[in-house]
């Protein structure tokens, strides 16, 4: 049976790990709990910094940790990658970011992805554009680790914007930029799945 977000989050719980420093880790990754407000605070004062360069600069940086967790991640034997890619996001749900959804008729090697209380728009009412750039690139580098092929993501709706949830659009990258960065992601064999 299909384990609660609550059991998932009893699992997260127990593979975290304290060094004689402080200095936390869960899997093996460095780890820091953060009230969310410490998300927005920051997009705040990086808008301030960047103006209208912050989307592109913190999908970038979204994407490079997707990369990253994307690359750790093992699939059980006999997964699809839809069922691998649901299970990764599964495992971030129980990290508290809110019901992810993710949507079954999506085209193959494409995917649509819901975040239903995304963090990082809860103080971004009234927003013209899509707040969740962070998300979009993470899910955009955890699917092109899972594919092997760059994908790349629009937030299509956002909280932020007074929708119901936020809807993300993960497509191939086609051409030369998607080819060029097919290699897989760098990863650690060590690593233990997330
Ligand atoms: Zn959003």
């Amino acid at each position: 049976m299909a384990r609660s977000v609550k059991e998932r989050l009893d699992a997260v719980a127990k593979r975290r790990a304290m060094d004689e420093d402080g200095v936390l880790t869960l899997d093996g990754l460095r780890t820091v709990i953060l009230p969310a407000i410490v998300l927005t605070s920051l997009e705040d004062a990086s808008e301030w910094l960047l103006g209208s360069d912050l989307g592109p600069a913190l999908y970038a940086a979204g994407r490079d940790v997707g990369r990253d967790i994307g690359g750790r991640w093992k699939p059980r034997e006999g997964s699809s990658i839809p069922e691998t890619f649901a299970a990764l996001l599964r495992e971030i749900e129980a990290r508290g970011f809110g019901r992810i959804e993710v949507v079954a008729d999506a085209a193959p090697g494409t995917a649509i992805v819901r975040l239903h209380a995304s963090p990082y728009c809860d103080r971004s009412e009234g927003a013209r554009e899509g707040a969740c750039q962070f998300p979009a690139g993470f899910l955009a580098g955890a699917f092109a680790a899972l594919v092997h092929h760059e994908i790349e993501a629009a937030e299509t709706r956002c909280r932020g914007m007074g929708e119901a949830y936020c809807e993300f659009h993960l497509v191939p990258v086609s051409g030369e930029a998607g080819v060029r960065a097919s290699a897989p992601a760098q990863s650690s064999a060590a690593s233990p799945a997330l």
